[in-house]
């Protein structure tokens, strides 16, 4: 892994950096270009924008790693609020919620877990929409595919993640080929010993797994902002003779906007990614970690220019 990311990376779990980002006067604005603002309220108002502009919208209460079960349970409601609004707004129809199992009590209790992502999959489902697990780093996921077993006994829409950089991955796509499964190419900092560390490497893997996904009988969503893997996988969905409504790109919030708008007037489907909620700090860095031009628009806002 690229030096840089792996600096940005472990200041992703550094509390002195955390506490100096968190109450820098200029952090918010460059949150902002990430970070669908703190509430449900500015989370809804940026969803209804993107709506109107064509787009499908995944939204992420953010939080991560919580090892608190009051905080836990936090998480739990804000999902359940949104939920009822989007459904309350007619948003639902384009606007689905991610869910990091960590932020939700994975960490102390695999079944807390699963009892709460139940939760947020029933009120989705009485709103009329979806809920997708995202996939966190690699000492978790095998926790997450088994609460994501469980969960597609009620609710077999639930979507998976699957990290194209972890060596395990293209047996997972196999197993999950009928299902919705987001493929990524993951952001974590993951050991040789798990995951390829060249990016060609994880390039290649994700084309292998794309068409794996491809060719089954499940709902394959491509999640990714690299100009060459968006145009392979259009070319392999041709092949797989895949209409434009049997798979979906998916990019994140701030991130290739104007790419996000060429594909949807091509006639795909595009979903963007939207996180919003105070605990932004760990989002913002792996953000952050992914292109050093973001670092260098993050330097230049602390240094107030
Ligand atoms: P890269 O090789 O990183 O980037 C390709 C090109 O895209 C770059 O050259 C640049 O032009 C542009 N680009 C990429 N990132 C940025 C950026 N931050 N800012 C500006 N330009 C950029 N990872 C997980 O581990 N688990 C998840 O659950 C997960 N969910 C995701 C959901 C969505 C919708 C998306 C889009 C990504 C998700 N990721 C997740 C992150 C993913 O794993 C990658 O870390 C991230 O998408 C960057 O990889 P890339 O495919 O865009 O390719």
């Amino acid at each position: 892994m690229n030096p840089l990311r792996s600096l940005i990376l472990a200041a992703a779990g550094n509390d002195a950096v955390r506490r100096a980002v968190a109450t820098a006067p200029v952090s918010r604005e460059v949150v902002r270009r990430f970070v669908a603002g703190e509430t449900v309220a500015s989370a809804l108002d940026v969803t209804g924008d993107l709506v109107e502009n064509g787009l499908r919208v995944t939204l992420d209460y953010l939080g991560e790693d919580t090892t608190d079960r009051g905080l836990a349970e936090r998480t739990v409601q804000s999902y359940l609020t949104l939920l009822d609004q989007l459904h309350d707004t007619g948003l639902a129809v384009d606007a689905e919620v991610s869910v990091k199992l960590s932020a939700v009590g994975q960490s102390l209790d695999e079944r807390l877990a699963l009892d709460n992502a139940s939760r947020i999959c029933a009120a989705a489902e009485q709103g009329g929409t979806t809920v997708t697990l995202d996939m966190e780093d690699h000492t978790t996921t095998d926790s997450t595919l088994r609460v994501l077993a469980e969960l597609h006994r009620s609710w077999p829409s639930t979507g998976a993640v699957l990290q194209a950089y972890l060596r395990r991955t293209l047996d997972d796509c196999r197993a999950l080929a009928g299902s919705r499964v987001r493929l990524c190419k993951g952001a974590y900092a993951e050991p040789a010993s798990v995951a390829h560390t060249d990016p060609h490497e994880v390039d290649l893997n994700y084309v292998r797994c794309a068409n794996v996904l491809l060719s089954g009988s499940g709902y394959p969503m491509f999640a990714t902002h690299d100009p060459r893997l968006i145009e392979i996988v259009a070319e392999r969905a041709r092949w797989h003779d895949k209409a434009p409504e049997d798979f979906e790109y998916q990019m994140l919030y701030g991130v290739r906007p104007s790419e996000q708008a060429r594909l949807t007037a091509e006639g795909h489907v595009v979903r963007v990614y939207v996180p919003f909620g105070e605990q932004w700090y760990g989002y913002l860095m792996r953000r952050l970690a992914e292109r050093p031009a973001n670092v260098a628009f993050f330097l230049r806002s602390l240094a107030g220019r």
